[in-house]
C-alpha cells in the first residue's frame, strides 16, 4: 500500500479525477494532511470518499510513540512507523522557532564509524511521504498549523544518509515547501550527505535552495578512510569539487561537519591541512565534539580543545564554528536512542 502523504497536489487531482471526485478535494485533503490530520478527520470530504481512499492509502504512517525532553529544552522523538519500524527525531528550541531533525532512512548502509544509525545496516528508505510526516505529526503536537507553523526548519540529519535515498528525500523537498501545505522555506533546509559525489552534483541541478551540508569529518583521504568507509569510493578532492558545483549553481554556501575525534582529527596539521584543502571557498566548518557512542571506542575532545581548533582555522583564514552541542543527556546523537530502544527489545 501506498502513503497517502507521499502524494503531490498534482498526484492527488489525478487520483481525484481517476476516482470520478471533483478535482478542488484534492486540495482540500492536501491542505488537511499537511496540518497532521489523518483522512477520518477532515471533516469536508465525503465519507464514503474516504473509505474507498482508506482502501488504496495508508494515512497515518508515523506514531510518536516516546518523548524524552533533554535539561536543555532539546526533545527527542521515537516513531512507529506502519510496519513496525521505528525511527527518531530530534527537535531543537530555538528563539526564532524550531528545528526538527529529520530521518531519511531506516539504519544505514554507510558504516561511519562513529555513529550509531549504522550499527544494524540498513533496513529500508524513506518514502517521501513517512518523512513529510515527522514534520507533520512534530507540527500537530506543538499546536502549530500551515499558517502559523512552529517548525520552521528542517534538518535532514537523522538516521540514513539523504542522497542514499535520493528520489524520496528531493520529492519530500518539493512537498514540504508546497505553498498549499506546509511550506517550509527550501532555504531553512540542511540536506546533510557523508558525501556521495555523483548525487551531489545532481542536486545541484536540481533548481533547489536548500543547504548543502557534507560530513567531511578528516583533511585527508588516509584519516577519513579509517572513520568513514565512503571515503574509499570518492576522494575528498571529489567531493570540494562537487561542493564548488554545488555552490556556483545555487549560490548558497556549502557547510563541512567535522566532528573532533581524540587522536584522529583533531591535531593542528590537520587544521593546516584543512585550511589548504578550503582556502578561498565560502564554506564555513562547522565543529562538533565527538558525541561518543557507547558501541564504538572513539573519543570525544574538550570544548577548549574544540575552540583552539577552531581558533587555529580561523587564524589559517577559514570560516569555523564550533556548535552547541545539545541533548547529549537524551541521546541525542544519530541513531542513539533506537539503538537503546532496540537494544531494550532484544533484552
Ligand atoms: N548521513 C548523513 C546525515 C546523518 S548524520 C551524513 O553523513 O551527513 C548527521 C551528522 O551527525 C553527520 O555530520 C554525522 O557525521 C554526524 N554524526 C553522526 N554520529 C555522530 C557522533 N557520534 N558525534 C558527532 N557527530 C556525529
Amino acid at each position: 500500500m501506498q502513503i497517502i502523504q507521499d502524494l503531490s497536489l498534482t498526484e492527488l487531482e489525478e487520483l481525484c479525477l481517476s476516482l470520478n471526485q471533483p478535482k478542488f478535494r484534492a486540495k482540500q485533503i492536501f491542505e488537511n494532511l499537511h496540518l497532521g490530520k489523518t483522512l477520518d478527520e477532515i471533516s469536508n470530504i465525503p465519507k464514503t470518499f474516504k473509505e474507498e481512499l482508506k482502501k488504496e492509502y495508508i494515512d497515518n504512517p508515523i506514531t510518536i510513540i516516546d518523548t524524552k525532553t533533554g535539561k536543555d529544552g532539546t526533545q527527542k522523538f521515537l516513531y512507529k512507523l506502519y510496519d513496525g519500524d521505528i525511527i527518531e527525531g530530534v527537535l531543537l528550541s530555538y528563539e526564532y522557532g524550531y528545528t526538527l531533525c529529520v530521518s531519511t532512512q531506516v539504519g544505514c548502509r554507510m558504516g561511519c564509524k562513529f555513529c550509531a544509525s549504522t550499527l544494524n545496516g540498513l533496513i529500508r528508505n524513506l518514502s517521501s511521504g513517512e518523512i513529510l510526516s515527522q514534520v507533520l505529526v512534530v507540527n500537530r503536537l506543538l499546536g502549530g498549523d500551515s499558517k502559523t507553523r512552529k517548525i520552521t526548519n528542517i534538518v535532514l540529519m537523522g538516521s540514513g544518509e539523504p542522497l542514499d535515498n535520493y528520489e524520496n528525500v528531493v520529492k519530500f523537498i518539493r512537498l514540504v515547501n508546497a505553498p498549499e501545505g506546509i511550506n517550509i522555506s527550501q532555504r531553512n533546509i540542511s540536506l546533510s550527505t557523508c558525501g556521495l559525489v555523483p548525487q551531489i552534483k545532481k542536486l545541484a541541478n536540481e533548481n533547489l535552495q536548500v543547504i548543502l551540508t557534507i560530513s567531511l569529518h578528516a583533511p585527508t583521504d588516509e584519516i577519513r578512510k579509517q572513520i568513514m568507509p565512503i571515503a574509499n569510493k570518492y576522494t575528498i578532492k571529489q567531493i570540494v569539487d562537487a561542493a564548488k558545483l554545488y555552490f556556483n549553481k545555487t549560490g548558497r554556501r556549502v557547510i563541512f561537519e567535522y566532528a573532533l575525534t581524540k587522536g584522529v582529527n583533531d591535531t593542528p596539521e590537520c587544521a593546516k591541512i584543512l585550511s589548504q584543502l578550503l582556502k578561498g571557498f565560502p564554506a564555513h566548518i562547522n565543529l562538533i565534539p565527538l558525541n561518543e557512542v557507547k558501541e564504538r571506542n572513539l573519543l570525544t575532545v574538550t570544548r577548549k580543545n574544540a575552540y583552539n581548533f577552531a581558533t587555529t582555522l580561523q587564524k589559517l583564514g577559514l570560516s569555523a564554528s564550533v556548535r552547541r552541542t545539545m541533548g547529549e543527556d537524551i541521546e541525542g546523537a544519530c541513531g542513539q536512542l533506537r539503538a537503546k530502544k532496540l537494544e531494550e527489545e532484544s533484552a
